[in-house]
């Protein structure tokens, strides 16, 4: 390692990977630190299955995105079109407007163009095909989220880091940013630790990327409250929140949703971090097909509010809420084909039975007599009047009851019945620094801090309370890149003056 470089990033996940590309592509001599060893590398990124939210004014910007795909497969998709216009309006309605208009205005403007950026050097893209079905004689896209890395997240930072090492990164592994070196005129550089002896690296500018704080034990307990101490996390344990302390050191605002965070239903028996083999497998995002129990043996969501891309983010806080932090999803076969391989693992927490009351007698630490009551009193509420179509909200309700169903509501009666247990899992956190359109860190006063820039996870103000699937690599990939830009442009004015 140099005692030098124009760019320093600090992590070594998608937005990271996506500034110190960057940061070359503009001249700036730059190194990556990323506290994990190399077969841990890539972050929370790793573990995602690479789905991108981006907007796309019709299919030819897709084709733009999959070029290798066949004229017949375009025949037979029907992505209809997801403008920049309706990307930010879903971060505006999931934040309850809370969002910062003008980041949430890039992220959604600069989408396609950042994934064709990266396409350019050389990532390799495909249809997401979780929340698309047949309909007629073609698959048809819905929910906003139409895209993926090939090989999903392990393929798409491996992709990353081998994209970054040829352009000549520097990429050093279990070394950790401690501390960020202040001096006249602002950040010049990072304390870095490895093998427990530590080096001021100096930079012409520092990009901050490594992640909230979700895999912080302390933290969760501290800032998103009673209970979060207890939520599984679903990716890195790397993640402890060390960035954002960092910056708020140097004088950076914190800002955003400092109690809220990504966090879905998990496997309640999945291994407190996340498992690289198994990814995002753990996930059951199947329930807007079904109902969902607590211990009690009472449904507590309505969990055909929307698309499950809408609604699957918050859904982790309210099964925390439960009692014990668990809940049981229970599905009949008619929707068997409509939830994905993540019920279909080994790993999964699952009984299945031929009869309602079978069921009901596999499924543990639940108060059966009222699971029964429930099962009866929803079956008997589904409006049996409407057509079931899993590609609209199809208006397929429940009449009558206190908790409703509002789409897909299916009695529960056709065998084989099957019941998922789930917990909590964690994804990332919603506060964090503040940035300007450059991603330029901010301090109280709204004024960028000289050479240092953030993006990822650790950025406040993008999300609130809930997010549109697909947004974290997004975010990533658009203000990365700006990050890196605007980073190498800095080092290169110091340079010079
Ligand atoms: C199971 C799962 C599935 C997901 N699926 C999707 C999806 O399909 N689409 C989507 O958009 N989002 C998805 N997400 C969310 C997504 O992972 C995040 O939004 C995104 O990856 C964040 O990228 P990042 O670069 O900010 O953070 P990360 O990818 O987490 O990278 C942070 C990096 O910082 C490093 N680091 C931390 N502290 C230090 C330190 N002190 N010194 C040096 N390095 C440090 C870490 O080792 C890591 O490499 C998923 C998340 C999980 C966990």
């Amino acid at each position: 390692m140099k005692d030098f470089y124009d760019v320093v990033v600090v992590g070594g996940g998608n937005a990271a990977l996506s500034a110190a590309l960057s940061a070359r592509e503009n001249g700036a001599s730059t190194a990556v630190i990323e506290c994990a060893p190399l077969e841990e590398r890539g972050g929370n990124s790793s573990y995602t299955a690479g789905a991108f939210r981006i907007a796309y004014d019709g299919v030819s910007d897709l084709k733009a995105l999959m070029p290798e795909l066949s004229d017949q497969e375009w025949e037979g998709y029907d992505f209809g079109a997801y403008p920049a216009r309706e990307l930010f309006d879903d971060i505006a309605t999931t934040t309850q407007y809370r969002t910062d208009p003008a980041l949430a205005d890039i992220l959604a403007r600069e989408s396609h163009a950042a994934l064709m950026w990266l396409k350019s050097k050389g990532l390799r893209l495909l249809p997401y095909g979780r929340q698309s079905a047949k309909v007629g004689n073609k698959r048809k896209w819905f929910g906003g989220l139409v895209i993926e890395a090939l090989g999903g997240g392990i393929g798409l930072t491996d992709f990353e880091f081998q994209a970054a090492e040829k352009a000549g990164v520097e990429v050093f592994y279990r070394t950790f940013a401690r501390d960020l070196i202040k001096g006249d005129g602002g950040v010049r550089g990072v304390v870095v630790e490895r093998d427990a002896s530590r080096q001021d690296l100096r930079a012409g500018a520092v990009v901050l990327a490594c992640g909230g704080f979700e895999a912080n034990t302390e933290w969760r307990a501290r800032y998103l409250g009673p209970g979060w101490d207890l939520a599984k996390v679903r990716g890195c344990r790397y993640n402890q929140g060390a960035g954002i302390r960092m910056a708020i050191d140097a004088g950076a605002q914190s800002t955003g949703n400092w109690s809220g965070c990504h966090a879905i239903s998990w496997d309640r028996n999945a291994p407190p971090y996340g498992e690289r083999t198994i990814g995002e497998l753990f996930s059951k995002h199947g329930y807007p097909f079904g109902i969902v129990v607590n211990a009690e043996g009472k449904r507590f969501i309505d969990e055909g509010a929307d698309f499950y891309l809408y609604t699957y983010a918050k859904n982790g806080r309210a099964v925390l809420a439960q009692p014990g932090q668990f809940a049981w999803q229970l599905f009949d076969a008619q929707v068997r084909h409509l939830i994905h391989d993540e019920y279909r693992i080994k790993q999964a927490t699952r009984v299945t039975a031929d009869s309602i009351e079978e069921l009901i007698q596999k499924i543990e630490d639940v108060d059966k007599t009222q699971l029964a009551r429930t099962i009866r009193e929803y079956n008997a509420a589904v409006m049996r009047d409407r057509k079931f179509d899993p590609t609209v909200k199809d208006g397929l309700g429940t009449r009558g009851i206190e908790i409703p169903k509002s789409n897909w509501a299916l009695p529960l009666e056709v065998p084989p019945f099957e019941a998922f247990a789930v917990t909590c899992g964690i994804t990332f956190t919603y506060g964090g620094i503040k940035i300007n359109a450059d991603a330029n860190v901010v301090d109280i006063d709204d004024r960028p801090i000289p050479g240092l820039y953030a993006a990822g996870e650790m950025v406040g103000g993008i999300f609130y309370f809930n997010y549109p699937g697909g947004s974290g690599l997004t975010s990533g990939a658009v203000f990365g890149r700006r990050a890196g830009r605007d980073a190498a442009r800095f080092a290169a004015q110091r340079r010079t003056s």
